[in-house]
């Protein structure tokens, strides 16, 4: 299936009886602070990248809790780690050491991406292709290869296996990787964090964007942005909020992230937030930003 397909046929119960004990418990939290947790799925599998090329606004810890809030709902999840960081990698809990195959490999053509795709241990419907050290050269590796702009497309159009979202997870720079990225995906999701500063560098960002959606891939869109590291005490936030909501209109969530020491520790637990702390607040608002972007995939008339 590639990517775009109309996935509206039945849910596969292939994961469905296998939640690990993490996961239960997860959701039975989640369920006695915010009621059921169900979302519906897209109408369309939906393929985002969560691309800034500012570093530390976020991209990696909302590609994991997203990932992770939409799996535990239900839905079928691939999150895949294009950062030589891999970081998304290390939250979700899943190999990364040198030789474990990786999304290099998918890169440079030499595995599928379905071979390389782990199950993240605390959220059994949530896929992970990870990055691992070899990852670090493929920026200039990638110069002079055949197609070096569409290879990930064409590795993720030949995925047969059911997901109903992909998040890429893109390193903090407008290079080949990240034009990789978006090549490959309908979607941008721009996570910003509500400092001095945010708004700096997001107008180079956004023209490249246009410089791929005019000579890439023409169905790409800036779908989503996300408010994070919110701070409601200072005035300075607010003030990044309301430009930010101003210029972007309804793109921009209605959900925002707290600044939140629980969402800072669960990576180093190997966990998400929803998994390490399912009732603190960093938990809750990436759940409700999971809904919001569930809800608006289920909208889609396209
Ligand atoms: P990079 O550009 O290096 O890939 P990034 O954009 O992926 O960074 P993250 O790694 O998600 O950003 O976050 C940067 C740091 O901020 C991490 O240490 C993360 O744990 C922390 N962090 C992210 N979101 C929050 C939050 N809402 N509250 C507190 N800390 C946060
Ligand atoms: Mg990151």
């Amino acid at each position: 299936m590639s990517i775009g397909t109309d996935v509206s046929r039945e849910t596969p119960d292939m994961y469905d009886d296998d939640d690990t004990p993490l996961a239960r418990a997860t959701l039975q939290a989640i369920e006695v602070r915010a009621g059921e947790l169900t979302m519906p799925r897209p109408r369309h599998r939906r393929v985002f990248c969560v691309a800034n090329q500012k570093g530390g606004v976020g991209k990696t810890t909302t590609t994991v809790n997203i990932g992770v809030a939409l799996a535990l709902a239900g839905l079928h999840v691939l999150v895949i780690d294009l950062d030589p960081q891999g970081n998304a990698s290390t939250a979700l809990g899943v190999e990364r050491k040198a030789g474990t195959p990786s999304v290099y490999d998918v890169l440079i053509g030499e595995i599928t991406t379905a071979e390389a795709i782990q199950t993240c241990p605390d959220a059994p419907r949530l896929g992970c292709v990870p990055a691992t050290i070899d990852l670090a050269g493929a920026e200039i590796e990638l110069v002079s290869m055949v197609a070096r702009e569409t290879r990930l497309k064409r590795a993720l159009d030949a995925i047969d296996t059911y997901y109903d979202y992909i998040f890429i997870d893109c390193p903090p720079s407008l290079g080949l990787l990240t034009v990789n990225a978006m090549v490959a995906v309908d979607e941008v999701l721009i996570p910003i964090q509500c400092e001095y500063y945010a708004l700096e560098g997001l107008g180079q960002l956004l023209k490249n964007i246009d410089l791929v959606k005019a000579h890439l891939n023409p169905d790409l869109d800036i779908s989503t942005i996300l408010l994070t590291m919110y701070d409601g005490r200072t005035k300075l936030a607010d003030q990044v909020a309301s430009e930010v909501r101003r210029h972007f209109g309804p793109k921009v969530l209605t959900a925002s992230i707290p600044r939140s020491v629980k969402i800072s520790e669960a990576p180093g637990f190997g966990q998400s937030v929803l998994t390490y702390d399912p009732g603190s607040r960093g938990a809750m608002s990436y759940l409700d930003a999971a809904r919001e972007i569930a809800d608006r995939g289920a909208k889609e008339s396209s």
